[in-house]
């Protein structure tokens, strides 16, 4: 099978959004670098510094003197320039998207989405960091007063993963900013370009270069041990999978350092009887597709009600089989490829397990030939509980279904799981809504609704999938430290 390639103008338009990247080059990478890939063609599409534990070192202490002096500049200050890191971030959308699909894989549309949303994250901080939080309290017992403050944490290493490689440093580094803090910033090294493209754009606009210091390494074990035994490190905030966070917070309690952890997923998408058909199918398609599934709020087990199963398995294999697959600037594309090789080996593992077991292949699960890790958007039906993809985090487009008949037993099955970061559910009954949302066991939950993410909502985990907030106020204070004086009165 043929799959869609893109017209000259965007490969062009994408080529030189790559070259103005700072010190841009391709080379062979020689001992101490690595290279990017581009997952729609397998091509080397840049190559970069695999830099060591000393050069981090030295990035930290570029940080820690800068963050000092940001520290005490005004919440006024602040907000003007993340304003103005807003309108450069925008006005740069589409160069941005390009370097977005070609090291990450995600269609060109979604791209420009990402940015969008990225960039929103520094506008709805611009403005929450206007309204200072502090308190006045009286002493229960009289004799004196307490003020409370709020303190910037101090320096924060930010370390994020490939799916998302612009919204997941905005998320990070905004608050970072806005509260007065500086940044050291690991990449992923699938998707570092991202990153240093975002870090230009913000210099550009007037962020301090020296508050926001990236490394780029492809020996991630070796930079976080030397970096969180600095004493100057004074906050993680980590996005990736649950076992890499787990050992990052081993390593931050020896300094017992701050820390934010958004962790892996196994999203529930429950679709119960007196749900709309075609609002379901909406937003199964989006809660599965957007991010061609690899996002850690994607539906990962689909729960679907004796009663419109039938139904709505017939409507959403549909929609899954019609969505273009190919290039990833490719005009007309819904679905790029995944992350690497790796990943496609493994959803064929996953397929042919679930089948083995009993599963009803609907559409898909096929790697189309030829270069680029392409998988075909997949349904399985009737996944049994046995199967290892009923109980994994899938990360790509297959969505597996299986069927209940009660509301008590598909709630007891959604939280079979050591994860808790989003579920999602489709009723028309509001009642049952609420009660379903009440007793699942995850931070966000999506009501009739596929993308439950938003900057103004504080986006996090229970149970494996983490501990604090990203976005809203909420995420605010991850940056910071509460502080009172308590003020003796005669
Ligand atoms: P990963 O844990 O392999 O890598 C994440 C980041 O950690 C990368 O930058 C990687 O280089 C780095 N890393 C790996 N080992 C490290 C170490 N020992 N010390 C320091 N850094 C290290 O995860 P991934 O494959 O990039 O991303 C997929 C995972 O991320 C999924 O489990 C997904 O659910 C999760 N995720 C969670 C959220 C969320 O907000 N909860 C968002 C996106 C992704």
């Amino acid at each position: 099978m043929q799959l869609p390639t893109p017209s000259p103008e965007r490969l062009a338009a994408s080529d030189e959004a790559l070259k103005s990247l700072p010190g841009y080059s391709k080379h062979a990478p020689g001992d101490n670098e690595f290279a990017v890939l581009d997952p729609s063609t397998e091509e080397r599409i840049a190559t970069l510094p695999s830099m060591t534990p000393q050069e981090a070192l030295a990035e930290v202490a570029i940080a820690d003197k800068a963050g000092r002096t940001w520290a005490k500049t005004t919440p006024r200050l602040r907000s003007d320039t993340l304003h103005n890191v807003y309108s450069v971030l925008i006005a740069n959308q589409q160069r941005l998207a390009y370097v977005i699909s070609r090291e990450m894989g995600k269609p060109l549309a979604e791209a420009q989405g990402e940015v969008q949303y990225a960039a929103d994250y520094v506008r709805w901080y611009a403005e929450e960091l206007l309204r200072p939080a502090g308190e006045y309290r009286e002493n229960p017992a009289g004799g004196s007063t307490i003020l409370t403050r709020r303190a910037p944490v101090g320096l924060a290493l930010l370390i994020a993963p490939w799916n998302f490689p612009m919204a997941m440093i905005t998320r990070k580094i905004a608050p970072a900013i806005a509260t007065g803090c500086a940044s050291v910033i690991k990449p992923a090294a699938l998707t570092p370009l991202t990153t240093l493209l975002t870090v230009e754009l913000m210099a550009e606009a007037g962020v301090p270069r020296e508050l926001m210091r990236v490394v780029t390494t492809a020996n991630p074990a070796a930079f976080s041990e030397a970096v969180l035994s600095d004493p100057r490190v004074r906050k993680i905030s980590f996005t990736g999978s649950t076992s890499v966070g787990s050992t990052l917070m081993g390593l931050a309690a020896k300094n017992i350092v701050k820390s934010s952890m958004e962790l892996g997923g196994n999203a529930p998408l429950i679709v119960f009887d007196d749900a709309d058909l075609e609002r379901a199918v909406d937003g199964a398609i989006l809660a599965k597709l957007r991010n061609g599934g690899q996002s850690c709020v994607a539906a990962n087990r689909f729960y679907v009600q004796d009663g419109i199963a039938d139904a709505f398995v017939e409507a959403f294999s549909k929609r899954m089989s019609e969505v273009v697959v190919g290039n990833a600037i490719a005009e007309g594309v819904g679905l790029g490829p995944v992350i690497n090789r790796n990943a496609v080996n493994n959803f064929q593992h996953l397929v042919s397990d679930a089948i083995a077991h009993g599963a009803n292949l609907r559409t898909g699960g096929q790697a189309p030939e030829g270069n680029g890790y392409f998988f075909a958007p997949t349904v399985l039906d009737n996944v049994p509980a046995e199967a290892r993809i009923a109980n994994t985090e899938i990360f790509g487009p297959i969505a597996a279904i299986s069927r209940f008949s009660t509301q008590e037993e598909v709630v007891s099955r959604a939280n079979d799981t050591p994860f808790g970061l989003a579920g999602y559910v489709f009723t028309e009954n509001l009642d049952r809504a609420l009660n379903v949302a009440d007793e699942l066991e995850t931070g966000l939950v999506g009501i009739n609704n596929g993308v439950p993410s938003n900057p103004a909502a504080p986006f996090g985990g229970m149970k494996q999938s983490g501990l604090g907030r990203e976005g809203s106020h909420e995420g605010l204070e991850e940056y910071q430290e509460i502080r009172y004086y308590n003020i003796a009165r005669r």
